[in-house]
């Protein structure tokens, strides 16, 4: 094949770099570098996609029996709630609906990666707000920065990928200066891993403050552990789920992804046993970073974020070379994620024998 076809292809789309996943970690190694669940399935779960044989056929489209589900379970209508491959799906398909060539998608900076793609990819502007110096959504200069081209706002809660969350009261406040035509996305991604009482609730939003222009989005990847199954959702107003509808590839969720995710609710208590394990790693580790001198802004998701600057890639490979892959963000820091209790104590060895080379 020769490499110089003629082919045109949109040049904001040419100059994407492809989406680059966490590294896969070898045989000895942890794999601490996309946020996943160190749990393996759970009996029931694996023995409800076992019986999910079914492969011949079409899933349902809708996902309803898991919509009915999860209606149930906060307290809406099934449609009030949208299932997606991933709750990335739901967002590129709430970016699409709401914002196209000339209109501006507003999210904080560093954030989700997958922000700045989606926006390109619909052709809409990404206006990126930079985070407070701790860390956190600066929320005033990301309500500052709301023009009358502005058609989504992202907030994300905990923010991946440096772990704050954002307060019910910071939030309640933001969203009062939010135009009723603007769709505010709050990401709740990690919201089962949070422990700090003053988090946003974005369910408690939906079910009490009457916001209709705020979706919340959730996933089955992080604490329910099925991020190899790709299911996510959504619960708001169904006249924006119905957009989002609209813009979805038809018949993405797969029944075993449906039929894990139901049974993942039959065996909800057991699962949250393993995230507050996880929040337990997570808060030992980023305690006993800072004291060994790291600057770890405040923890609420699966991982931890070292402030590493220009020493970042060095460091990420030290990390590597001792067997943890991680993720760096060149010029800026580390995500380490919360994986196996061995990996947690390696991980403090490794930074410890590190931290010396800080500026
Ligand atoms: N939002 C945030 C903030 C994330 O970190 C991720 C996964 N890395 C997602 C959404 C997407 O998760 P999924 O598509 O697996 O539901």
């Amino acid at each position: 094949m020769t490499s110089d076809i003629p082919i045109r292809v949109r040049p904001e789309i040419a100059a994407l770099p492809a989406y680059k996943q966490g590294k896969q970690a070898g045989a000895e190694a942890f794999k601490l570098s996309s946020n996943e669940n160190p749990f393996d399935p759970l009996d029931g779960v694996v023995e409800a996609l076992q019986a999910a044989t079914s492969v011949n056929r079409y899933p349902d489209a809708s996902a309803a029996r898991l919509r009915a589900r999860l209606g149930e379970r906060f307290g809406v209508s099934a449609d009030a709630v949208h299932i997606g491959a991933g709750s990335v799906a739901i967002l590129a398909q709430l970016v699409q609906a709401t914002s196209g060539p000339g209109d501006e998608v507003i999210y904080a900076w560093r954030s989700f990666e997958a922000y700045p793609w989606l926006a390109v990819v619909a052709g809409a502007t990404a206006v990126q707000v930079p985070l407070t110096v701790d860390a956190r959504h600066d929320l005033p200069a990301m309500a500052a920065a709301i023009t009358d081209r502005t058609r989504a706002i992202i907030v994300c809660s905990p923010n991946n990928p440096t772990g704050p969350i954002v307060t019910q009261a910071e939030f309640d406040d933001f969203v009062a200066q939010v135009p009723p035509d603007v769709l505010v996305i709050l990401d709740e991604a990690y919201a089962e891993f949070v422990t700090d009482p003053d988090a946003v609730d974005g369910l408690f939003v939906l079910g009490n403050a009457g916001r209709d222009n705020v979706v919340v989005l959730r996933t089955f990847s992080k604490a329910f552990g099925l991020a190899g199954l790709r299911v996510g959702y959504a619960v708001g107003h169904p006249r924006i789920l119905d957009a989002a509808r609209s813009t979805s590839i038809p018949l993405s969720v797969t029944l075993q992804g449906e039929t894990a995710a139901l049974a993942s609710l039959d065996a909800e208590a057991e699962l949250l046993e393993r995230v507050t394990t996880i929040a337990e790693r997570r808060d030992r580790l980023a305690a006993a970073l800072r004291e060994g001198g790291w600057a770890v802004p405040q923890a609420q998701g699966n991982f931890v974020w070292l402030p590493a600057g220009d020493e970042t890639m060095s460091i990420a490979g030290e990390f590597e070379a001792a067997g943890l892959i991680v993720r760096p963000f060149a010029g800026d820091g580390i995500r380490i994620s919360i994986g196996e209790e061995e990996s947690v104590e390696k991980v403090l060895r490794i930074a410890a024998s590190v931290v010396k080379d800080l500026p």
